[in-house]
């Protein structure tokens, strides 16, 4: 880039074109010219619907209504992902958004749970979640911050919604806010002979577009990124061994669950997203381990509803691209890297690398500190989000296949190994800067992996047996009360943002 920055193109639209699109267009209110270009031809990966309560933040940077919003992409509510067959054949937990019980003095609330549970008194982990307990009966409220102390207050949630239905959304959104969107194939990019920086695309149409900045979120291809300028691209395969997806849209249940199911079978697991209109449904496996029909035959036998159209296939390779931001090239999405969607991250890495890119946004001149800075974090975000979804499969008794055994037997990263080694003696984590997953969430998902602490932290007896039952019982005893009165997910929707009820 050479002067200031005036021309932005982004390629692509999908989720990550268009949120890219939505968000530089809403903030920079036209300091630049924004350009989109997508193909329909080639059109988009058709998946991504379930989110974590973080894409609040990207909508309300937007300034979007919730219920307007969630009406036009078919949108449900999500406490949390539930996960089935993990760490063993038959066991289930919740992974619940928000907090978990009350902290008390110093500790928090699992640790006095852990001493009740080794003497062999402890309820069950999931009645201390406002989240969990809710999921549990297919309730569903958003929080009341005006409630104060009670588990009302801290309810949090994300949503699931239509894929195709949110780029829609996102699109007449940015070109309302002046994003020029052109149709057509992209055949060619020119990089600048002297330092490799991106210069123009071509289309079929013969047009050529030329930028000062490009937002690669062309998907897994990495078109500016890879094909034209070869960043390099990280291989985790051998932490997260899935490499295909197949995903089946099936007509709703009655069972319309303010979460994500995510059930585990012999080679990957199966995810179920329940939508206003119809259930999506796919099954995330590993090609070394099983073969597409037999991955087939399983997905297609485990829907709950009349099975809508026939299976998208979707190969990927998890890891990220070297350099997310190269030279005058931000890769966002798919272009960027991929990790599983199991924890439901990627939107959620979309919508952060968009608002890491903001504080340093280039200003056409030299531009490398930032550069630098933005990778910095990047790589950081994307590898605490890989430990997180790799302890799913490291952490398991399932010995049942080759898959499992692998996963099992595999090394870890040493950043994630630590985390489990604190975790195991009595129950103590750590949050590192500002990583993603929060203490609460490590605590759920190495709890129902199956990693019990050997004890728990001195400072619980500080309290006494009868004043630790107690707070124990009052927590579980308010959370069961505040469940009861809330709607059940069906009528709430059904109330607040039906789809129905168009726009
Ligand atoms: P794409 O959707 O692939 O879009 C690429 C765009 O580039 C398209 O518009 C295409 O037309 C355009 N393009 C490509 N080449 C050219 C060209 N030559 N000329 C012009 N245009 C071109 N994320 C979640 O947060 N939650 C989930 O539950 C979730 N589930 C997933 C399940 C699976 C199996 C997979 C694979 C992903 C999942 N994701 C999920 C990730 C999510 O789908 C993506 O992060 C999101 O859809 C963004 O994709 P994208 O826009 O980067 O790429």
């Amino acid at each position: 880039m050479s002067g200031r920055l005036k021309t932005i193109l982004i390629v692509g639209g999908g989720s990550s074109g268009w949120m890219a699109a939505a968000l530089l267009s809403h903030l920079f209110q036209g300091l630049y010219k924004i350009r989109l270009v997508e193909s329909e031809d080639i059109g988009t990966v058709g998946v991504g619907e379930a989110t974590i309560p973080a894409i609040k933040k990207f909508n309300e940077l937007l300034e979007l209504d919730e219920a307007h919003f969630m009406r036009l992409t078919k949108g449900s509510f999500k406490l949390g992902i539930q996960f089935n067959n993990w760490d063993r054949i038959g066991s289930s937990y919740i992974h619940g958004f928000g907090v978990i019980g009350q902290d008390l003095g110093w500790l928090r609330c699992h640790q006095y749970w852990l001493k009740m549970r080794l003497q062999g008194e402890a309820g069950d982990f999931a009645n201390l979640s406002i989240n969990t307990a809710a999921a549990l009966k297919n309730k569903f409220m958003p929080a009341r911050p005006d409630m104060g102390d009670s588990p009302i207050a801290h309810i949090a949630h994300a949503y699931h919604f239509d894929a195709g239905l949110y780029a829609r959304y996102l699109r007449t959104y940015s070109e309302e806010r002046g994003v020029i969107r052109t149709e057509g194939k992209i055949t060619d990019v020119a990089l600048r002979s002297d330092d490799g920086f991106v210069e123009a695309v071509t289309l079929d149409s013969g047009e050529r577009i030329a930028a000062d900045l490009f937002i690669d979120c062309s998907g897994f291809r990495g078109l500016l990124t890879e094909a034209a300028m070869q960043t390099g691209y990280e291989d985790w395969t051998h932490w997260l061994p899935c490499d295909r997806a197949l995903a089946v849209p099936c007509s709703r249940s009655d069972n319309f669950t303010p979460y994500t199911k995510a059930t585990a079978h012999g080679a990957g697991w199966q995810w179920r997203i329940p939508l206003q209109h119809r259930t999506g449904n796919g099954h995330v496996f590993s090609s070394k381990y099983m073969d597409e029909a037999e991955a087939e035959r399983i997905l297609l036998s485990n829907l709950d509803g009349e099975q809508l159209a026939e299976p998208n296939r979707i190969r990927f390779v998890t890891g990220k691209r070297k350099k997310v931001w190269n030279k005058n090239c931000v890769a966002v999405g798919l272009a960027a890297g991929f990790l599983e969607p199991l924890e439901s991250t990627s939107l959620y890495l979309i919508q952060s690398s968009l608002i890491r890119l903001i504080p340093l946004f280039p200003d056409g001149g030299s531009d490398q500190a930032y550069i630098d800075e933005f990778n910095r974090q990047t790589d950081f975000e994307y590898e605490r989000v890989r430990d997180f979804i790799i302890l799913h499969y490291k952490a398991t008794q399932r010995d049942d296949t080759p898959f499992w055994r692998y996963c099992r037997d595999m090394e870890v990263p040493a950043t994630l190994q630590r985390k489990i080694d604190l975790f195991r003696v009595n129950g103590r984590i750590f949050r590192e800067d500002e990583e993603l997953f929060g203490e609460e969430s490590w605590i759920q998902v190495l709890l129902g992996q199956g990693i019990i602490p050997q004890g728990y932290d001195p400072l619980v007896d500080v309290r006494s047996e009868p004043q630790i039952v107690q707070y124990l019982g009052n927590i579980e005893n308010v959370i069961g009360k505040c469940v009861d009165v809330m709607p059940s997910h069906a009528d709430f929707v059904a109330r607040y943002c039906d789809a129905k009820a168009g726009a």
